[in-house]
């Protein structure tokens, strides 16, 4: 018994609406975590114009061709696997409430870690016929490296993917971070249906078995590990870690890797204050383009106040401040309360109104963010009423 963890590992979605709303949707669900959108400037995949932050979250607006006004949301990876399931719900209740029917998932990813089976027990399965699928034998793919280290430090990596490409399901099981991985990734109308069904559940502990029904209806396999996964109950994985550490783990790899040698020969035979040149025309370069802005904001040694044109603006969460006696605003019931006011059910801090369903933790938004998208409530919202957050104008 291993004890897998799974989530969600990848999500796409296109909202019927004006661009606009992309850029509130993600400033209420994503810029705290993720930073600003900056403007790649340039369009690509039917869109005039695509923003991104950290971590390759991007964001498409304006499409090239027709009448209509939609968006695309696209959270590749490793950006996904660092936003707590509890946004992801309540991104797809703002969803449901505001786009009922128009809005869809275009591409959706269970992952599952610490699977109790290796790539190659799989790859032997569907070689010897001990699976059940609708995938086609023939469409099992294997790639092997049997000298690249895998994260944990051993050597060789081990994929296999098994469904085609063009169909909406396939599955992948590789072991390049160690331990081995099993992704059912999701496309289109099937991806609509189980991130649909997963993001409504109630429960996060739902939605492990939620995607192991569909991943059984996909495949399985005649084996022992394969009973035991089933049958094993996993847990949801644990967000530790920001997009900000991740980025700035990476550039402080790279700067070891690739500059530290050419760098410290130059130190050594150079000019006495060489390194201290170098970091001061650094600081006046970077400010030519928005590549480190995402690194920098909410650091010290930040020169400007990221003035760049590129880069939309906003206040974060820690200028809303959420001190006691600060109104919010219930995502669930619409109505607005004051920081610090709960109704206390079962052990949890619920939302203050009589039959909410909403908490204290995850469904207030700062009142100020919604007075952002509607200027015209009030600056002290009415104790009670439901202020709407419809996104759409008209
Ligand atoms: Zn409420």
């Amino acid at each position: 018994m291993t004890g897998y963890r799974y989530g969600v590992h990848w999500l796409a979605f296109v909202v019927d609406g004006p661009s606009e709303e992309a850029f509130v949707l993600y400033d209420l669900f994503f810029r705290d975590l993720f930073g600003s959108l900056q403007g790649m400037g340039h369009g690509g995949r039917g869109f005039q114009e695509i923003w991104y932050s950290l971590l390759g979250f991007k964001v498409y607006v304006h499409p090239s061709q027709g009448e209509m006004e939609y968006f695309h949301f696209e959270i590749p990876g490793q950006a996904c696997e660092l936003i707590h399931w509890q946004i992801l719900q309540a991104l797809d209740d703002l969803l449901r409430h505001n786009y009922p029917e128009r809005y869809h998932y275009t591409r959706l990813d269970c992952a599952f870690d610490d699977v109790p089976f290796s790539p190659a027990e799989v790859e032997a399965a569907i070689t010897s016929g001990h699976v059940r699928s609708l995938a086609k034998r023939e469409s099992m793919r294997v790639y092997k490296s049997p000298f690249e280290p895998r994260e944990n430090g051993e050597l060789g990596t081990y994929t296999v993917d098994f469904g085609s490409r063009k169909s909406e399901r396939m599955m992948r099981v590789y072991n390049r971070r160690g331990f081995t991985r099993l992704e059912l990734e999701l496309k289109d109308r099937r991806a609509d249906l189980v991130a649909k069904e997963i993001l409504g559940s109630s429960d996060i502990c739902d939605w492990g078995a939620i995607a192991i029904g569909h991943l059984q209806d996909f495949v399985s396999f005649q084996t022992e590990w394969w009973d035991e996964f089933v049958l094993e109950v996993g847990r949801a994985w644990a967000t530790v870690t920001t997009p900000r550490e991740i980025s700035e783990a990476r550039t402080t790899a790279w700067l070891r890797r690739q500059v530290s040698p050419a760098l410290s020969v130059i130190h050594d035979i150079g000019p006495d204050n060489f390194l201290e040149i170098l970091i001061r025309e650094g600081r006046v370069r970077r400010q030519r383009g928005n590549r480190y802005e995402l690194l920098l904001s909410g650091k010290q040694g930040s020169l400007d106040d990221s003035e760049g044109q590129n880069v939309r603006g906003g206040t974060s969460m820690e200028d809303h401040g959420v001190r006691d006696g600060t109104w919010q605003w219930c995502l669930h019931c619409e109505r607005a309360y004051k920081a610090g006011e709960h109704r206390e059910v079962g052990g949890l801090e619920m939302c203050p109104y009589e039959s909410c369903s909403g908490d204290t933790v995850m469904d207030p938004w700062p009142w100020k963010r919604i007075r952002e998208i509607h200027p015209g409530y009030p600056e002290e919202p009415e104790r009670g009423k439901v202020y709407a957050l419809y996104l759409r104008k008209g």
